[in-house]
C-alpha cells in the first residue's frame, strides 16, 4: 500500500486550484481520476478530469464492485473512486491525490489511516464561495444554488480531517498546503 492525500471541500472553495498547483511539483503525486455521471464542464475530457459514465454504466460498475467508494453527491448524480485507479498509481510508485466530497474524504481516511493525509479546504465564507462559483462561470445558476445550499452541511465535516486550510488569500493557502504535504511525504517542515 502506498500513500494517499485527500482533499475535500464545498464546491468552489478552491480545491482544484490547490490540487493542480501540487500536481505541477515534482513530488511523485498523481491525481486519482474519479468516475461521475454528471456532464463534462467546459474543456473537461474523459480520462483526464473524470471518467464520464452514464448513470446506467455507473450502476453496472457499482454492482461489479469496481469502486473503492462512491457517493450520490447530488441527487441522481454519482461520483466514485475506481479501485483500478488507485492500484494503477501505486504500481507507478506514486502517491495518490484525491479530490473528493466530504463524506468520501472521511471514509477514505478511515480506510487508509496513517498512510493518508486528509485536508479540508475551507472558504472564508459562504458568500465568498458563491462569488467564486459565479466568477468561475462554468455552472448554471441553478447548479450554483444547489452547490451553495449544500456548503453549510459540508462545512460541518471540517473537524473530521487531519488539517483545515482556510483558502482566503490563495498565495497563503498554497504555501500552507505545500508545507504540510512536504512534511507528510518527506518528513520535512
Ligand atoms: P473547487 O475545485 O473547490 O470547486 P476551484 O479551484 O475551481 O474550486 O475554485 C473556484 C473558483 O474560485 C475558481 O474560479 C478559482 O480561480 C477561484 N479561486 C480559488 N481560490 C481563490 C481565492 N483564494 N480567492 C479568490 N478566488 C479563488
Ligand atoms: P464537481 O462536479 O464540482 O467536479 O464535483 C462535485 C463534488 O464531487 C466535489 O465535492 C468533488 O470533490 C466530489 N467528487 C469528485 N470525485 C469524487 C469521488 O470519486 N468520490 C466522491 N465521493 N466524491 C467525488
Amino acid at each position: 500500500m502506498g500513500k494517499v492525500i485527500i482533499f475535500s471541500a464545498p464546491s468552489g472553495a478552491g480545491k482544484s486550484t490547490i490540487v493542480n498547483y501540487l500536481l505541477k511539483k515534482n513530488w511523485g503525486l498523481e491525481f486519482s481520476v474519479s468516475a461521475t455521471c454528471r456532464a463534462p464542464r467546459g474543456n473537461e475530457q474523459h480520462g483526464k478530469e473524470y471518467y464520464f459514465f452514464t448513470q446506467e454504466e455507473f450502476k453496472k460498475r457499482i454492482a461489479a464492485d469496481e469502486f473503492l467508494e462512491y457517493e450520490e453527491v447530488y441527487p441522481g448524480c454519482f461520483y466514485g473512486t475506481l479501485k483500478s485507479e488507485v492500484e494503477r498509481i501505486w504500481a507507478e510508485g506514486k502517491t495518490v491525490l484525491f479530490d473528493i466530497d466530504v463524506v468520501g474524504g472521511v471514509n477514505l481516511k478511515k480506510k487508509f489511516g496513517s498512510e493518508a493525509l486528509s485536508v479540508f479546504i475551507q472558504p472564508p465564507s459562504i458568500a465568498a464561495l458563491q462569488e467564486r462559483l459565479i466568477g468561475r462561470g462554468t455552472d448554471e445558476p441553478e447548479k450554483i444554488e444547489q452547490r451553495v445550499a449544500k456548503a453549510e452541511y459540508e462545512m460541518t465535516f471540517a473537524e473530521n480531517f487531519d488539517i483545515i486550510i482556510v483558502n482566503d488569500k490563495l498565495e497563503e493557502a498554497l504555501a500552507e498546503v505545500e508545507t504540510i504535504v512536504n512534511k507528510f511525504l518527506f518528513g520535512e517542515e
